[in-house]
């Protein structure tokens, strides 16, 4: 009898101890920044330091799944924001997955529709849930959360990129007092050159690089005015298009520019108090390497 109180003993200390820890270890009030691991593709998760959610992008289709798991363990249960930059299968294949496992605020694309089943499997979904797509558009502003400011500085509304689909990249900056971000979607060097007309300040810490780091992006005149202490590159380990490509990777270098990038480290998740921003891993190197 003794040995049965005293266990008890000893698990009803243990549990106010833990108590206690769960009450000293609450989330802080950070803003998240998890660039997913989806392999070739994008998916990057925003969490508001009041619990808001952003969702950019969700991967290839075979990605879809993982990318609702990985988000469900963040003890995310609705996307407050959700963003399909534009309709290629390694940015919105896994989101018609993200719309049927959450509840989704609201929902943006760039205005240009694509005849894939992919992009048909996305408006199915929306449109099963109830969902208008709010368009994408350079100047829009998102209603994403008190104290962040965030909106689009890419596609210009009603312009004709013909169908470079790349082009109609949605791109998001997010403002969090002296900390900033930027989403380049795939957006390419034209995109960048409009967004320098249209914007006087683009500074941003960290910037995730347009079209997983081709050189048909981040020209030097756009790097140099966004002006990041750190870049993420977001693709497959030895992917058939060779991302990042060696000029970007020398440039990065050349600037002293941190690289972080999924294909050598995974997931890679920035925390910003408003002033001050960790990241979960050291840089990763600017080694290039040839795709199969
Ligand atoms: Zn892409």
């Amino acid at each position: 009898m003794k040995k049965t109180y005293l266990s008890f003993l000893f698990i009803f200390i243990l549990l106010i101890s833990s108590g206690c820890e769960i009450f000293v270890s609450e989330r802080e009030p950070l803003l998240e920044v998890h660039f997913i691991d989806v392999g070739q593709g994008d998916a990057s998760l925003i969490i508001s330091p009041n619990d808001k959610t952003m969702l950019i992008d969700a991967g290839d289709n075979s990605k879809g799944r993982e990318v609702v798991e990985y988000i469900k363990r963040q003890g995310v249960r609705k996307i407050d924001v959700l963003i399909g930059t534009h309709p290629h299968a390694d940015h919105i294949g896994g989101m018609d997955d993200v719309i049927n496992s959450f509840e989704i605020g609201e929902f943006y694309m760039p205005k240009k529709i694509h005849t894939t089943k992919t992009f048909e499997d996305v408006l199915l979904a929306a449109k099963s849930k109830g969902l208008t797509i709010k368009e994408a558009y350079e100047g829009r502003e998102i209603d994403f959360d008190t104290n962040i400011d965030t909106r689009f500085l890419s596609p210009i509304k009603d312009k004709n990129y013909s169908d470079e689909l790349n082009l109609y990249s949605a791109v998001v900056r997010i403002v969090y007092n002296e900390d900033s971000f930027i989403f380049m979607g795939d957006a390419e060097a034209p995109n960048e050159e409009d967004i320098l007309k249209s914007f006087d300040d683009i500074k941003s810490d960290v910037i995730k690089l347009g079209h997983h780091g081709s050189s048909t992006s981040t020209t030097k005149e756009f790097l140099d005015k966004v002006s990041p202490y750190a870049a993420v590159v977001s693709a497959g380990y030895k992917n058939k298009y060779s991302h990042p490509h060696k000029e970007i990777l020398t440039l990065l270098e050349e600037n002293s520019i941190s690289l972080y990038r999924t294909d050598e480290q995974g997931t890679v998740v920035f925390k910003s108090s408003g002033n001050e921003i960790t990241v979960n891993q050291d840089p990763g190197s600017y080694i290039y390497r040839k795709g199969n």
